[in-house]
């Protein structure tokens, strides 16, 4: 339980003594952060970061790194692929809803190879020119790009032409979750660069409230350090940059019950305290009740056989990004759902390299026939044979009209035939927040920016208001990031 207190906006002029100040004052040194304090510092801005714990990082540092970037980008053209901020514009509104903040998603797409420009020739972060083409949720190896959303599935194929949008640092030898990810490859120059331009950072240091002045202009922020509250002076501007709500358990069960207890891809770090304290000063909020959501199977299993729910009934088209198949079970399948796949393609899938071996599972139920299986799963009578009898006869002409799975990846299940039991194998983080606009500025309830407050990452509601596609939080995060810093910078 939050102390109502500890969270209300401290006055200015009950502070006694500044322990520390600067021009731009930035909290969280992750990636909203670290774009953000390189952007102020670029624009001559005196730039102090404020960090919980004892480094940078966040969880960006533990990413796999995919960051969401089109258009036409150096990468996508090094890799033979053309794309236009058209198409990006049109796949993005279709798959980010419904209610995505479409002003965002413009500028985003508009700006999309200046930014990839800026993130490899001047902040230094390495993408190498190859193109993974196998499903899976990362790449295995180093190569640096990849479909990412589903943009080359049913229905978005449709929509818009699709392009890989996936662009992933350069990292050897690389492990899922840690520091030996892409994320750590985007960090780390980042990370170096804010150091090159002066940009001064404090560890352990936990921010907890804003300082406002009599005009309601936020001026600072405590924060707490080794037990002692410190206050510090923002002389142009605050940047909040801590990430999610999805370790604060109250803020999820108000606003996102489906992942309750099922954080994932985010740490405990992300407690929801910017949105916090910057709603007690009056900031609105936007899609909190928004989730990315982790499927925990291998997509080299489930694109070679189909996925069914609690009713033995198909439901996603099983070659799509393998967050969507996450969002499709978990918030609108009740987190029910089995694969069923015969010998001969969970073989095949088996052999193929993947980024995430541990998602292998094995069979939980094997028969010779559909009709046994059904009965061993519990299923009601005659609902997996329909459905297996429905795909099949379309599957020998390698056409899927129910769910539009591509010809490629569509083919009739034969014996012997498994099923994997995957209820409630989901998890995810929060995609809502503090609603901002176009320069970052956190907007108060009554629509005006709050004067001094600037805000991006995953505390605010970002380019993803429903749908999710990988690379749109460190895509979102350091773009608007850059504008925070640029904005506060600017006073
Ligand atoms: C394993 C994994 C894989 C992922 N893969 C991808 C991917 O491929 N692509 C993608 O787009 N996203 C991915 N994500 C999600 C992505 O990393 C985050 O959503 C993103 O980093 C959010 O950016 P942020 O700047 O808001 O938060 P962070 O990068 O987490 O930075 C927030 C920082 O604020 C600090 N902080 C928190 N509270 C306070 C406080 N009170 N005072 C001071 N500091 C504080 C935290 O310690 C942290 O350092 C992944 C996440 C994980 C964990």
């Amino acid at each position: 339980m939050v102390d109502p207190a500890s969270i209300c906006p401290v006055r200015a002029d009950s502070i006694t003594r500044w322990d520390y100040e600067a021009d731009v004052v930035v909290a969280g040194f992750g990636v909203a952060g670290a774009c953000a304090a390189v952007e102020a510092a670029t624009q001559g801005a005196q730039v102090l970061v404020l960090e919980r714990t004892g480094g940078w990082g966040g969880a960006a540092a533990m990413a796999g790194g995919f960051i969401y970037l089109g258009g036409g980008t150096p990468l996508q053209t090094a890799c033979g692929f053309t794309d236009t901020v058209t198409d990006m514009k049109a796949f993005m509104k279709a798959a980010l809803g419904p209610g995505a903040d479409e002003a965002k998603i413009d500028l985003y797409c508009e700006g999309s190879v200046d930014h990839y420009r800026w993130l490899a020739e001047e902040i230094g972060v390495p993408f190498k020119a190859e193109f993974w083409g196998e499903p899976g949720w990362e790449p295995p190896t180093d190569a640096g790009l990849m479909y990412s959303g589903g943009e080359n599935s049913a229905p978005y194929n449709t929509i818009a032409a699709p392009a890989p949008r996936g662009h992933v640092p350069q990292m050897s030898d690389k492990q899922a979750g840690g520091e030996r990810g892409g994320g750590y490859m985007l960090m780390k120059p980042l990370a170096d660069t804010a150091a090159a331009l002066g940009v001064e950072s404090v560890y352990d240091m936990r921010v907890q409230t804003l300082i406002v002045d009599d005009d309601g202009r936020v001026v600072g922020l405590t924060a707490k350090q080794y037990g002692k509250t410190v206050a510090v002076r923002a002389r142009r501007g605050v940047v909040l940059a801590t990430g999610s709500f999805a370790y604060n358990d109250a803020m999820v069960e108000a606003f996102a019950p489906r992942i309750a207890g099922r954080p994932a891809a985010s740490i405990e770090e992300h407690d929801g305290r910017a949105i916090q304290i910057a709603q007690a000063l009056g900031a609105d909020l936007a899609h909190m009740d928004a989730t990315e959501v982790a499927f925990y199977c291998d997509p080299q299993l489930f694109v070679r056989g189909i996925l069914v729910n609690g009713r033995g009934q198909r439901y996603i088209p099983e070659d799509t990004y393998p967050g969507h198949v996450g969002q499709a079970t978990l918030l609108r399948n009740d987190n029910q759902a089995f694969l069923i796949i015969d010998e001969a393609a969970y073989e095949e899938g088996t052999s193929r390299p993947t980024a995430t071996p541990q998602l292998r599972l094995p069979p939980t139920w094997v028969c010779e026939t559909v009709a046994e299986l059904e009965t061993e799963m519990g299923l009601p009578a005659g609902t997996l044979q329909a459905t297996v009898e429905v795909y099949n006869a379309h599957a020998t002409r390698g056409e899927d009209p129910v769910l539009g799975k591509k010809s490629e990846w569509v083919k009739p299940i034969g014996s012997p035939v498994a099923a994997i039991d995957l209820r409630g194998m989901t998890g995810g983080f929060t995609l809502g927040g503090l609603r901002t606009d176009l320069e970052s500025r956190v907007l108060h309830v009554g629509g005006a920016p709050i004067p001094g407050l600037y805000a991006a990452g995953r505390c605010t509601a970002g380019v993803s208001a429903g749908g999710y596609v990988s690379g749109a939080s460190l895509g979102d995060g350091s773009f608007f990031g850059r504008r925070a810093g640029r904005s506060a910078a600017h006073g």
